[in-house]
C-alpha cells in the first residue's frame, strides 16, 4: 500500500576522491535491483558532483550535495550555491545534517533559507532534524524536532521538491538506533506536522530515517510506518554495504 516511494540516500560527507567513482558504478550496477521500486541517491563532496553526475547520467542513481549556500552567486568566499549544484547535474541537496548545525552553527533560519534556494534551483531539499541524547532523555525530542521543523521548512513546501530526514543526533555514527517504536512515534509525529502544514502534500512527502542504518538492521528500520527510506552515512561509503541497505526494496 506504499504510495510514497521509498529514497535510499548516501552521505559520503568530507570522504571520497577520484577513485571512489569505482565504489558510484558499483552502486549503479546493483541499483537496478531496486528500480522502479525506490530511489538511490549518493550525495559525494562537492569536488565530485560534476564527475559523479556524468557518470550516473543515464542511470537510476541520482547525485545531490552535502549543503548548500542561500544566494545565487557572489562574494562568499569558499560557498557553493544551489544553482551551481544543479548546474553541476545534482538533482537534490541535503540540508540542515545535524554536522552542519552544531560545528558551522547553522540555525534554523539558515536552514530554510537554504531549502528555499534548493526549490529556486530546482533541487529536491533533504532536510534533516533531530535531537540530542541530552533533549531525549529530558523527553523533549518531538518537542526540538516539531521546533526544526518550523523553523526549517519552507513555505508552500511540495512533495516533489522536499524530503525529510529524521536523524537523531546521537545514533549518528554511534552504531546506536532508536527501538522501532521511537521511530513510528517520531515520524508519525513528523507526519502530522507536515500535513497540519502542507495538507495534502504533506502526506506525500517521503520521511527517511539516519542514523546508525546498514544492512543488518534495514529490513526491521524501513518497516516501521511512516518511513519511506533512510538517510545512510557511514555504510554509503561502499557499494556493498550501500546496496544492502537498498536491496531490503528490492
Ligand atoms: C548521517 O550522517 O546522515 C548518518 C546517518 O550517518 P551514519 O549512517 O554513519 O550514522
Amino acid at each position: 500500500d506504499r504510495t510514497r516511494r521509498p529514497v535510499v540516500a548516501g552521505n559520503w560527507k568530507m570522504n571520497g576522491l577520484a577513485a571512489s567513482v569505482s565504489e558510484l558504478k558499483g552502486i549503479m550496477a546493483g541499483a537496478k535491483a531496486v528500480s522502479g521500486k525506490a530511489e538511490l541517491l549518493v550525495c559525494p563532496p562537492a569536488t565530485l558532483v560534476a564527475s559523479f553526475a556524468k557518470t550516473a547520467k543515464g542511470s537510476t542513481v541520482h547525485i545531490g550535495g552535502q549543503t548548500c549556500y542561500s544566494e545565487a552567486s557572489g562574494a562568499f568566499t569558499g560557498e557553493i550555491s544551489a544553482e551551481m549544484l544543479a548546474d553541476a547535474g545534482a538533482t537534490h541537496v541535503i540540508v540542515g545534517h545535524s554536522e552542519r548545525r552544531t560545528i558551522f552553527k547553522e540555525k534554523d533560519a539558515d536552514v530554510q533559507k537554504k531549502a528555499l534556494a534548493a526549490r529556486r534551483a530546482g533541487l529536491i531539499s533533504i532536510v534533516c532534524v533531530g535531537e540530542t541524547k541530552e533533549q531525549r532523555e529530558a523527553d523533549r525530542a518531538t518537542i526540538i524536532v516539531g521546533q526544526q521543523l518550523t523553523g526549517s521548512l519552507p513555505e508552500g513546501a511540495k512533495a516533489a521538491n522536499l524530503i525529510v530526514a529524521y536523524e537523531p543526533v546521537w545514533a549518528i555514527g554511534t552504531g546506536l538506533t532508536p527501538t522501532p517504536a521511537d521511530i513510528a512515534e517520531m515520524h508519525n509525529f513528523i507526519r502530522e506536522r507536515l500535513a497540519a502544514r502542507f495538507k495534502a502534500e504533506g502526506e506525500e512527502v517521503r520521511i527517511l530515517y539516519g542514523g546508525s542504518v546498514k544492512a543488518s538492521n534495514a529490513a526491521e528500520l524501513m518497516a516501521v510506518r511512516n518511513v519511506d527510506g533512510a538517510l545512510v552515512g557511514g555504510a554509503s561509503l561502499k557499494a556493498d554495504d550501500f546496496l544492502g541497505i537498498a536491496n531490503v526494496y528490492a
